[in-house]
């Protein structure tokens, strides 16, 4: 069955889950979501590549209150979450985080089921 991925172009495959990225082809800075003008230099000779699906825990919060739309609580109301930077290397990556975590945790990339029946991604603590 086809996923309803909360959105298709932050992905570059979802079996196993890959974040797409973009790498600019004139200073190598890479941006997630993909961009096609460098957030760097501004240059559009920008491609899309697959990201590290690995990499640690650069900050975390907890997200407390529910978040302005497009976010939409679960229908059983909204439940705390946590959110953070995971640091894949050549980006940081703004993500849910399951489970535990604390920073400089090793994580890696899993799809997340959201509500509403959307599928979107997460990081988990990898257990060593
Ligand atoms: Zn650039």
């Amino acid at each position: 069955m086809a996923r309803l991925l909360v959105e298709d172009g932050l992905f570059a495959g979802t079996d196993p889950p890959v974040l797409a990225g973009s790498r600019c082809s004139s200073c190598a800075t890479v941006a997630f979501p993909a961009t096609s003008r460098c957030p760097g230099c501004a240059e559009t000779m920008v491609s899309r590549i697959p990201l590290p699906t690995r990499g640690t825990v650069w900050t975390w919060t907890d997200q407390r209150f529910a978040p302005k739309p497009p976010y939409q609580s679960p229908a059983e109301g909204f439940a705390p979450f946590v959110v953070g930077y995971v640091d894949l290397g050549p980006v940081l990556v703004e993500s849910r985080l399951t489970g535990p975590v604390a920073i400089g945790d090793e994580v890696d990339l899993r799809l997340l089921d959201l509500d509403h029946g959307i599928t979107g991604f997460g990081f988990q603590r990898v257990e060593l």
